[in-house]
């Protein structure tokens, strides 16, 4: 007989079996007395996992008093060997087998076979099920999996109550209950505490027995169709870059998609009887199994993204598609993701979420911008993190010691506390500057702006008491939007920010989209250009032949500024008549308005961003043209590395102090001089207080940050002597340090000058 076939044959019986109209405890007896027979066994027991231990809950076979009386630790026994590896055991002489234990009250002395297997739920063992015979002999492969497939099914019935009268007091909480740190890559920093979510929840699998094995056999034909459309469509999507997936990962998912091995499976699961979520999840849970076994880390990322494909095809399948994002956050939350896009992490509720771990992640990529914009603490490359979690896990994020910890104790929760407690007397701190203007030692006045997006960050102009906001990034409102944002949304926006800022300048940058920051309703156009998607047909590049697009957004600035100075600044220029175009198209809309008699700006300044460092060749050329102009350090250190910025293994590869960099910028401040334009810095890099010495030290007298990092920037400019800093760095970019970042470091420490 067939695997399936001896697994439909227990199937069948059991399904009779829960049609019966007995108590829990005799159905429980009826399914060890059929599994026995049909596996011709004369013992099959029924270990389940209650109050920490494995208790014997039903048994053919053994002594009948042991029901209930017999109980194993996890990890004692072979049984306990089973749960606590999740592993199978077939033996041909139980005794032989150094974790044997004998328990004299079952009388199971007088068999010498056995074989177990983990009764699995959600990835924990909550018990186990197994069969043992007097002979001695091995059990068939085939039996071995009809075991498995009948343990699957007993776990569902056991968590829908139909097994088990007291099924609360069954540990399905099982295996995960131990404390757990994983180490990570501060992406955000911070603490936080909550309870794990899975930006991809698990499917809850409702049904296992199939009533119709053809349909089933349909739907997952059907999902393995859309599943492949889908990631067909991916590898078409430059925006696959997107939160750091990358062509390796699709390679690998094309590799599964279309694996027949894979596929082939999963029909013979349902042949035996199961519904076609039950029969993924019964695979998925035997390729768990054996990757236990096989001790390779290469072979361990392969499995993450088979996993990953297998919960897609559940999720499609069952047409549970949604994220944890549109059921709602009902606690303060920790997400737990593979990874996420900026858009994605924007339909969280910003009350609740209170931290991200993420298993991949790098300090640049536009999710990472966004949590920091929203003050949420990442860490990023959790390894590991999606498996050794479980929804509704205390989680603590420590961002400042790049680690999380799963489960804390009492006693790490308090010490968390403490830590808590001191980062809010940091923060109160950082309060007290809010009105002290940043004046260095020597008495140069340094602008610290703030980075905002949305109209809820302008709240922290005041809270932080930045100089203005000197960088709107109005993409986000396309991120968030799933259709392209209409003028007069766009107008409301920005007459909000500049209401909420006052008096106090804002510069808005047009549309920066494409690259990591892709929309759905531009994808077609850019789909089939862009194998880059960074140095592609993006930003101004993008929107300079999509006009319709920057026309309506300039109209939009333009009537929103009505009667104040409107800042308006383009990215991604890489040679001056981009921008020449640009203005153009600005003064156009202005003309425009003015003939029909319109209200507009008292000004309109134009600036540009330098991100592409074949603009810095020409900044002669284009300086003259400015009001300012504000160095992208994200995208400028990318080019100048060649490295993409979304790519979690290149996250800390290059350094923001590299004497390339710094020695980049300083020419770039030296060009400038003489000209009257503004110069500043609005990348990642002026919100970190090492790099931020470095830029005073090279000229920088702006810089526009992230908000949270306003305080302690504010706490630095306060502390430094300009002149100082400035003879030490030109004196370094002439002869190197060792190593740039531990002497700026050594040199801050001298002086008493906090930078971590
Ligand atoms: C940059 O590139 O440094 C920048 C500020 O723009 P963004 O991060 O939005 O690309
Ligand atoms: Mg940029």
């Amino acid at each position: 007989m067939t695997a399936a076939a001896s697994a439909r044959q227990i199937l069948t019986r059991l399904h009779e079996i829960m049609a019966g109209r007995t108590h829990a405890q005799h159905k429980l007896d009826r399914v060890v007395e059929t599994i026995a027979e049909s596996l011709d066994s004369e013992v099959c027991s029924i270990y389940l996992l209650r109050e920490g231990a494995l208790e014997l809950y039903a048994t053919q076979g053994l002594n009948p008093e042991a029901v209930h009386v017999t109980r194993m630790a996890v990890g004692e026994g072979l049984t306990g060997t089973i749960a606590k590896n999740i592993e199978t055991l077939n033996l041909a002489e139980a005794k032989a087998h150094p974790d044997f234990l004998y328990r004299p009250e079952t009388g199971e002395e007088k068999f010498h076979s056995f074989a177990g297997v983990p009764i699995v739920y959600r990835e924990r063992a909550v018990g186990v099920l197994c069969v043992q015979h007097v002979e001695p002999r091995r059990y068939e492969e085939v039996e071995v999996e009809a075991l498995q497939t009948t343990a699957m099914i007993l776990s569902e019935l056991i968590a829908h109550k139909e097994l088990v009268d007291d099924v609360e007091a069954i540990d399905f909480g099982g295996a995960h209950t131990e404390t757990e740190v994983i180490d990570g890559l501060a992406l955000v920093k911070g603490l936080a505490s909550g309870r794990a979510v899975f930006h991809q929840p698990r499917v809850e699998i409702d049904q296992v027995v199939a009533e119709d094995t053809e349909a089933e056999r349909q739907r997952v034909y059907r999902a393995f169709d859309k599943m492949r459309e889908q990631i067909d469509a991916m590898a078409r999507e430059p925006e696959f870059g997107k939160g750091g997936e990358h062509v390796e990962v699709l390679e690998t998912y094309k590799m599964f998609a279309y694996d027949e091995g894979w596929s082939r499976r999963i029909n013979e699961a349902i042949d035996s009887g199961l519904t076609a979520e039950a029969a993924i999840e019964r695979v998925q849970q035997r390729t768990r199994m054996r990757m236990r076994e096989i001790d390779d880390p290469l072979l361990a990322d392969r499995m993450h993204d088979l996993e990953d494909l297998s919960n897609r095809l559940l999720r499609i399948v069952s047409g549970q598609l949604g994220t944890a994002a549109s059921q709602g956050l009902r606690r303060d939350s920790i997400l737990v993701a593979r990874n996420l896009g900026p858009a994605e992490l924007l339909e969280y509720d910003r009350r609740r979420l209170k931290g991200v771990v993420l298993e991949e992640g790098s300090l640049t990529a536009h999710v990472v911008i966004v949590a920091r914009a929203m003050g949420i603490p990442v860490l990023g490359r959790a390894m590991g993190i999606l498996s050794r979690v479980s929804e509704g896990d205390e989680i603590l994020i420590d961002a400042d010691k790049s680690r999380v910890t799963l489960r804390p104790s009492p006693a790490l929760m308090d010490a968390f506390e403490y830590r808590f407690a001191k980062n809010r007397e940091r923060q109160a701190t950082y309060a007290e500057l809010r009105d002290v203007e940043p004046f260095t030692r020597d008495g140069t006045r340094i602008a610290v702006m703030m980075n905002a997006g949305l109209r809820d960050d302008m709240s922290m102009l005041q809270l932080t008491g930045a100089d203005g906001v000197g960088l709107f990034r109005t993409e986000f409102q396309f991120l968030v939007s799933s259709t392209l944002p209409q003028r007069d949304r766009q107008t409301r926006l920005y007459r909000d920010v500049l209401e909420a800022a006052g008096d106090k300048p804002v510069v808005f940058r047009t549309v920066d989209i494409g690259g990591d920051k892709a929309v759905p309703y531009l994808n077609s156009q850019v789909a089939e250009r862009d194998e880059n998607p960074a140095m592609g047909w993006r930003a101004l590049r993008l929107s300079l032949e999509r006009e319709g697009l920057l026309k309506v957004q300039a109209r939009a600035l333009l009537e929103a500024a009505a009667g104040r100075t409107l800042s308006v600044m383009f990215p991604m220029v890489s040679e001056p008549w981009e921008f020449d175009a640009a203005k153009a198209m600005f003064e156009g809309q202005l003309e425009f308005l003015r003939d029909r008699r319109k209200l507009v700006p008292e000004t309109v300044e134009y600036g540009c961003m330098l991100e592409v460092p074949a603009l810095a060749e020409v900044l002669e050329q284009l300086l003259p043209r400015l009001s300012f102009i504000s160095v992208g350090t994200n995208d400028l250190t990318q080019f100048l590395f060649a490295a993409d910025r979304a790519n979690p293994k290149l996250a800390e590869r290059y350094d923001w102090l590299s004497l390339a960099i710094l020695r980049f910028l300083h020419r770039v401040s030296q060009a400038c001089v003489g000209y009257p334009v503004r110069l500043n810095v609005c990348g990642e890099m002026g919100g970190r207080r090492l790099e931020a010495l470095a830029l005073l030290g090279i000229g920088y007298r702006r810089l526009s940050i992230t908000p949270a990092a306003v305080g302690p920037i504010k706490e630095l400019v306060r502390k430094v002597d300009l002149g100082e800093i400035t003879r030490q760095m030109s004196q370094w970019l002439v002869t190197p340090p060792p190593d740039m970042r531990a002497a700026l470091k050594a040199w801050a420490d001298e002086r008493d000058i906090e930078t971590d």
